[in-house]
């Protein structure tokens, strides 16, 4: 037999954990599933500066850390193992962990995130959060009067950049083809400020630096000439992956996989609630998601209320 839970949370990000405090402040004992990263995206930053309540800042992982005892301390109960399926057909829910262990979840709370498309590059991952980033926002303020490249032409790499030149002395964007995807608007912005120069038809091959970032290797992919670009900072800004496949066709999404919520956390199947970047493209700041995951876990207990918990 299958244990059955009034609430199960997926993922322990800043969502879930939030989420989770809430739940198990109104004694549901929120089940909370760590999934493939736990943590989430704070766990891959250092510093943190703009989640308010710390004004010396924090680091993400110490940020992960309390909120995580701050839930158990509530009767949150932590599971390490990833939803690898979901059957929300009927309710109970029916949540498969790691291909093995079935659990029934009354009302499921999805935070599962979303990663960061990254190029795969060896250099790339172990200089993550020494230079190389994918949040602007979080990390720009620490380049300050620095030399930046940014990879990508969508609007994110034009808004990342543009963002960055508050801070950076020149910021170059590197994108693989000579056509930017971004749109009309935002190209024109990043077009139109002098701090950001742009390398076409390039791709990043390694980045170099033993514990920080130090300079960059670039292939042009028409030329495959290779240039040596001295750097203080990459920040990778080639789109996001939610983390949402294993709710492809029970859960309303858009064309790109996030999932639509309504009215707060509701998405289209009652009794299922989402919350922080699985639903978020436009955000994707820690606060928003600890924001949303209080307001799934308020909108899973008034659910189970009207159920007649
Ligand atoms: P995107 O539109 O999918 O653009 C990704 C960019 O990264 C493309 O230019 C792509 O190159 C490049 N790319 C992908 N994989 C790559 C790889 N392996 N190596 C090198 N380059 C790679 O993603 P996004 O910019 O994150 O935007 C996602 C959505 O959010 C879009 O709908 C966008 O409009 C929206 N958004 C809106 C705003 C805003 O309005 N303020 C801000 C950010 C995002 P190719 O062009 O060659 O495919």
């Amino acid at each position: 037999m299958s244990e059955t839970r009034d609430v199960v949370v997926l993922g322990t990000g800043c969502a879930g954990l939030t989420a989770a405090v809430y739940a198990a402040r109104a004694n549901l004992k929120p089940l909370v599933l760590d999934g493939h990263e736990a943590g989430g995206q704070l766990s891959l930053t250092t510093e943190v500066e703009n989640f308010p309540g710390f004004p010396q800042g924090i680091l993400g992982p110490e940020l992960i850390q309390n909120m995580r005892q701050q839930a158990g301390r509530f009767g949150a109960e932590y599971r390490t193992g990833a939803a690898t399926a979901a059957d929300l057909s009927k309710r109970p829910f029916r949540i498969t962990i790691d291909e093995k262990t079935d659990i029934l979840s009354k009302t499921l709370i999805i935070a599962s995130g979303a990663s960061a498309r990254m190029l795969g590059l060896p250099s790339e991952k172990r200089l993550l959060g020494h230079g190389v980033s994918t949040c602007a926002t979080c990390d720009g303020f620490f380049f300050r009067d620095k030399e930046i490249i940014v990879i990508g032409g969508g609007d994110s790499a034009m808004e990342e950049a543009t963002f960055l030149t508050k801070f950076a002395r020149r910021v170059t964007v590197v994108h693989r083809r000579d056509h930017l995807r971004a749109s009309k608007i935002m190209q024109d912005r990043a077009r139109k400020n002098p701090k950001i120069v742009f390398v076409w038809d390039s791709t990043v091959d390694e980045v170099l630096g033993e514990g920080k970032v130090e300079g960059a290797r670039l292939r042009n992919l028409k030329t495959g000439a290779v240039t040596t670009v001295k750097v203080d900072g990459m920040f990778v800004a080639i789109g996001h992956i939610p983390n949402t496949r294993i709710f492809e066709g029970q859960l309303e999404m858009d064309k790109t996989g996030y999932i639509i919520t309504r009215g707060g956390s509701a998405t289209s199947v009652p009794g299922v609630f989402a919350a922080g970047d699985c639903q978020d493209h436009v955000y994707r700041q820690a606060i928003t998601a600890a924001g949303s995951g209080c307001m799934a876990a308020i909108d899973a207990e008034r659910f189970l209320e009207a159920q007649g918990h």
